[in-house]
This record gives structure tokens, C-alpha cells and sequence, in this order.
């Protein structure tokens, strides 16, 4: 996960939970990716460390636990950048190009210069940070699916012309519904639209009261059609099978308001985000643990790295 700024809701329900149910009964490698922050934020450097320390906090305050898991930063295990040099060497310039992303995000991003080699590569990258661990799965959205598309054609390249090295990394799916923010696209920091982790219950409280219902239910005494507001996605994802089918049954028969629907909505969100935002200032208030978690991840990862790398030189016959 790249550290670009604080998580909210979309980076919990989309890969957050998952990440705590896999590392139950996998070997989870959790990464915060700070050198992929510089893909896009290399102008401005400074908030970098900071998203960093925060990402951290969140991630353990969403359950992600450091005796199941390797969780460590990017930068702190150099073999990232050895593995991404060599496989730059044996990967065709198109097939960094034809990347779905590398063109929207240009256009996304247009006040920033992205003509960079770094945001052109960054799904190389991303390959080394997968082969580097010889990962077989890789939880992914169906977004990130071309990305590591490119890595099973990196794969099967790299094993042709030197030997078999890597095994071709699958994608596990995650199941999740897209999670509308508050104007009704999809929850993202770039919209300004997202309700984060972080948030205190006011802040979370009034982003909920301007979220953005069925347009069509101008009154109260007006049925609406739940399947088109962004409140009731909300519900399916946070609320109890209770209160989802409380506020279906009340909106398509104007038994209840917007106002009461959103009050409930209010309520499973604190459910959801007290224990997470008590763990936070738990975590927060012991830096040199969080510090030692993140040192004892890294010399971990490194371990693992560093095998595949002297693997890498031998049958790439380059280096000691
Ligand atoms: Fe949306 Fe709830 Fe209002 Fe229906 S009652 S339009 S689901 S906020």
C-alpha cells in the first residue's frame, strides 16, 4: 500500500479486512510501499515519512497482527531495487505502456509531470515487490488484475530465457463492493470525498450527513429507491442484516427519513471505527514498538529477499 496520505473506509473494506482474515492461514508479507510513493509525489518529498508512521498505526489498528505477519516498509529492504533493476532489463517498453492505468492516471494526475521513467515502471516494481518473496497469491481488486497480468508475463519470460526462478503469482480476488464516498463516487483521497480511519466521531458525523441520497426522494413522505444511494451501500457493507433490512423496507415505503437512516448509518460506522480508533491511540502512544515491529518485519523480509536474490545472480550468472 503506498503512503500517500491518511486510509479510510475503502482501504478497510477493500483490502484491509481481508488482509486480517488471510493472515489466519497464510504467510502474509504486508508492505508500506514508500519508494512507490515517489512515482507520483517525487516533487514533494515531505509528507512521506509522516504517511509512513501513520500507515503503520492503521494497519494495526485494523488487526493487521505482526506475529502472523511479515509487515515492514519498502525502502528498508534494498533487494526491492536489485530485483526491479534486473527485471528492467529483459522487459519491452510496450508492455509497460499498454498498462490500462499508465495512461488514466496521467490523466488523472495532469497537474503533475508523470513523464517519468518511475511512474512508467511502477508496475515493474510492483513485480519485484511480489517475485522478491517467490509470492504464489497476491490479494488483489479487480483493478490491480492487468498489473499483475505483467507480472505472470514478466514471469514466464525471466524463467525462459534463464530457468525456472519464480513461480507465476495468482490473484486472489477480494470480494468487495465498491464503496461509494460521500458525493456517491467511488471513496477516494484524490475526490475529497472519504471518511477516514482517523476521523473523530463529529467529523464522521457530519461527512454522513452530507452524503448524497436517492435524488429522486425530494420529501420525506416521497418512497425512495435505496438501490441507487450511496447511505444504503454504506449499510450493506457496515450496517447489521437488521438494520439493512430496516432501512430498505422504510425507504421504498417513506416509513422513515433520510435523517433516520443516516442516524443509523452513524451508528454502525462507530461500531465499526471506536475499537479501531481505540487501538490507534494504544499503538500511537508506543512509537518505539511500532518502531521495533517495523525493524523486526524488515530484517525478516530481508531474509527471505535476500535467498531469492542469490538465486536471481546465479541464474542470471551476474554478480557474486
Ligand atoms: Fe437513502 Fe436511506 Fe434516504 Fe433511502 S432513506 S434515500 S436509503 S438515505
Amino acid at each position: 500500500m503506498r503512503p500517500t496520505g491518511p486510509l479510510h473506509l475503502g482501504h478497510l473494506v477493500g483490502a484491509l479486512r481481508n488482509w486480517v482474515a488471510l493472515q489466519q492461514d497464510h504467510d502474509c508479507f504486508f508492505v508500506i510501499v514508500d519508494w512507490h510513493a515517489l512515482t507520483t509525489d517525487y516533487a514533494d518529498t515531505s509528507a512521506v515519512q509522516h504517511y509512513v508512521r501513520e500507515m503503520a498505526l492503521d494497519w494495526l489498528a485494523a488487526g493487521v497482527d505482526p506475529e502472523r505477519s511479515v509487515t515492514f516498509v519498502q525502502s528498508a529492504v534494498k533487494e526491492h531495487a536489485e530485483l526491479h533493476l534486473l527485471l528492467s532489463m529483459i522487459v519491452p517498453l510496450p508492455w509497460l505502456e499498454r498498462v490500462p492505468t499508465y495512461k488514466e492516471q496521467q490523466a488523472e494526475l495532469r497537474e503533475r509531470d508523470l513523464n517519468t521513467y518511475g511512474f512508467l515502471g511502477y508496475p515493474l516494481l510492483q513485480t519485484a515487490d511480489i517475485l522478491v518473496y517467490l509470492a504464489d497469491r497476491v490479494p488483489v481488486g479487480e483493478d490491480q488484475l492487468p498489473h499483475l497480468e505483467l507480472g505472470r508475463e514478466i514471469v514466464r519470460r525471466f524463467n525462459q530465457l534463464y530457468g525456472p526462478v519464480f513461480p507465476e503469482p495468482q490473484p486472489l480476488l477480494t470480494p468487495t463492493a465498491r464503496l461509494p464516498g460521500v458525493d456517491g463516487r467511488k471513496m477516494s483521497k484524490s475526490y475529497g470525498n472519504a471518511i477516514y480511519l482517523s476521523d473523530p466521531p463529529p467529523t464522521v458525523g457530519s461527512r454522513v450527513d452530507a452524503m448524497l441520497t436517492d435524488p429522486q426522494r425530494t420529501h420525506r413522505h416521497v418512497p425512495g429507491n435505496p438501490e441507487v444511494c450511496p447511505v444504503f451501500t454504506m449499510h450493506r457493507v457496515f450496517s447489521t442484516p437488521e438494520v439493512v433490512r430496516w432501512a430498505d423496507a422504510g425507504c421504498r415505503s417513506a416509513a422513515i427519513g433520510c435523517r433516520d437512516c443516516k442516524g443509523a448509518l452513524k451508528q454502525s460506522l462507530t461500531g465499526v471505527l471506536a475499537p479501531i480508533e481505540e487501538r490507534r491511540r494504544a499503538w500511537a502512544g508506543e512509537p518505539e514498538r511500532v518502531d521495533a515491529i517495523l525493524a523486526r518485519g524488515a530484517e525478516a523480509a530481508r531474509e527471505v529477499a535476500a535467498g531469492t536474490l542469490a538465486a536471481v545472480r546465479r541464474a542470471m550468472r551476474i554478480g557474486p
